[in-house]
């Protein structure tokens, strides 16, 4: 009887977790079994794998081989990641062995095999070697579209070696390919979004802009409220480019997400995400499900923007399915085969029309809705979705020909790039004072981080007056003020900082 065993690595949603592929060769019956896999990828791996490795030139070991991917309770989402640590190990059991099974400590191994012995990528990578750099291996063998991912997945813990096929594999194991150590191209780390959507396209519509920047420097939540045209997604759409780039971390993290909904390679999103479901949408769609949880679209939008366009048209129960996730910025999927949680840390972009005919107030057209009407649609929108939005903005129908225009001169004064900067150093400053966002300041802390003195209150309590502003929206004026003065890297919260916070949250 012959043993050996090589490391590798399971999926399970958009983590993994090591663990060992065990191959124990014995005399007896001509039979593959394998332990540990459900049955269709089971046969499907034996196949593939008895396949490559004929068709590679070694000989198939004859007699029983048991192949054991232990732990064997744990369920295993990807069947095909186990071709390349199979054969590698098969190899390593037969008598004489092709591959010395020494050679296999501290190696670990993912890929999947054709019938002809190549390697193809697998999804997952990156979750699988940031699982194995927890553990002693020395070298982790993945196939070449792969290697990105696994190299940002090991943190430098180990060497992430590309192969193109199985014969490859085996001669890197041997020593007879010298290791070409995987070096990582530094155009792979996060940068800062190259869209080229940036906010000085946007003409017109500047009190429109100014709470974009507001919105990122600040993390607030933001609502449109305008007609058709009025350059609500356009807008919505310039968020993420204002935030600042991604770490590393984050990268990592955003890109497991994805990872986990996309077949095939993965590399590294270097951007912040953008995501903007349709309202009619499935509960499962937006917070995530299906019978292996997935993240839904507020994961996918996690460290970036979720836009909910035609805010009022999204089912309430849809709407009310967000309040928890966007509140604890985690969900957990939970289904009778496995649970999962996803992070959901995201800043929320609404828009509406101003009435269900989208022309209240419009000068190009007649709004035909009752009063009772508008009023039954703004209604819509959940209480404790409202209570998030800390920035209201109305905007009016700008003419086509000037939100396209390539005519209009762009306001440099507005460059995306311009602003970046600005919004960085504004997080930074909020961050080193309160350890938070000011969207995240508690009602209290507001009030601290603002030190309004007796003339300041007295202009607030009289704004709260007359636009019927309860006191959880005093708080929201109060972190938008703050915002507004860190932006201008003030340590005073200014008249005009008040101001115009009461301008952005009274709709502008
Ligand atoms: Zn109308």
């Amino acid at each position: 009887m012959a043993i050996a065993k090589v490391h590798s690595a399971g999926l399970e949603g958009i983590s993994a977790y090591p663990l060992e592929v065990e191959v124990n060769s014995a005399g007896g019956v001509q039979q593959t079994k394998v332990v540990g896999l459900p049955d269709a990828a089971l046969r499907e791996a034996r196949d593939r794998v008895r396949s490559a490795v004929r068709a590679s030139g070694y000989s198939y070991p004859d007699g029983t081989i048991t192949v054991n991917l232990a732990p064997a309770q744990r369920r295993k989402e990807e069947g095909s990641a186990f071709d390349l640590p199979i054969a590698l190990t098969v190899l390593a059991a037969s008598r004489p062995p092709t591959l010395d099974p020494r050679k296999l400590e501290r190696v670990a191994a993912l890929g999947e095999l054709s019938l002809s012995g190549r390697a193809r990528p697998v999804r997952g990578v990156l979750a699988a070697a940031q699982a194995l750099a927890a553990t002693d291996i020395r070298r982790l063998l993945v196939p070449r579209t792969n290697a990105a991912a696994a190299s940002l997945g090991s943190r430098g813990q180990f060497e992430v070696c590309p192969v193109d096929s199985l014969t490859d594999a085996v001669a890197v194991i041997q020593g007879v390919r010298p290791e070409e150590p995987f070096e990582l191209d530094p155009a792979l780390l996060p940068g800062t979004s190259e869209d080229g959507l940036d906010l000085a396209d946007v003409r017109g519509a500047e009190h429109a802009k100014h709470a974009l920047v507001i919105a990122a420097a600040g993390g607030h939540d933001l609502l449109f409220v305008g007609p058709p045209g009025s350059g609500k997604t356009m807008l919505a759409r310039r968020l993420a480019g204002l935030l600042p780039p991604l770490t590393v971390e984050e990268a990592l993290e955003v890109t497991r997400i994805h990872a986990g909904t996309l077949a095939g390679s993965q590399a590294l999103i270097r951007e912040r995400p953008f995501r903007a479901p349709h309202h009619t949408a499935s509960f499962a769609a937006l917070v995530g499900g299906g019978t292996r949880p997935m993240p839904g679209e507020v994961s996918l939008a996690h460290k970036g923007v979720l836009f909910l366009d035609e805010l009022p048209e999204f089912q309430t129960y849809a709407l009310d399915s967000l309040r928890e996730p966007l509140e604890s910025r985690t969900i957990t999927v939970a289904r009778s085969q496995s649970t999962q949680t996803f992070p959901c840390d995201l800043q929320l972009v609404c828009a509406m029309n101003p009435c269900p005919c989208g022309y209240f107030g419009d000068a190009r057209r007649e709004c035909r809705c009752s009063s009772l009407a508008a009023e039954r649609y703004a209604g819509r929108i959940s209480g404790p979705l409202k209570d998030r939005i800390d920035l209201q903005v109305t905007l009016r129908a700008v003419p086509f020909s000037a939100l396209a225009a390539n005519d209009a001169p762009r306001d440099p004064a507005w460059a995306s790039e311009h602003w970046r900067p600005r919004i960085a150093e504004a997080r930074a400053a909020q961050l080193a004072r309160g350890g938070v966002l000011n969207a995240r300041l508690a009602d209290e802390a507001a009030v601290e981080a603002c030190e309004l003195n007796a003339a300041q209150r007295g202009m607030l309590a009289r704004a709260a007056d007359r636009h019927l502003l309860s006191g959880r929206g005093v708080t929201k004026v109060l972190r938008v003020a703050r915002t507004v003065a860190d932006l201008e890297a003030r340590e005073r919260v200014s008249r005009e900082d008040l101001e115009l916070a009461v301008f952005l949250r009274t709709g502008g």
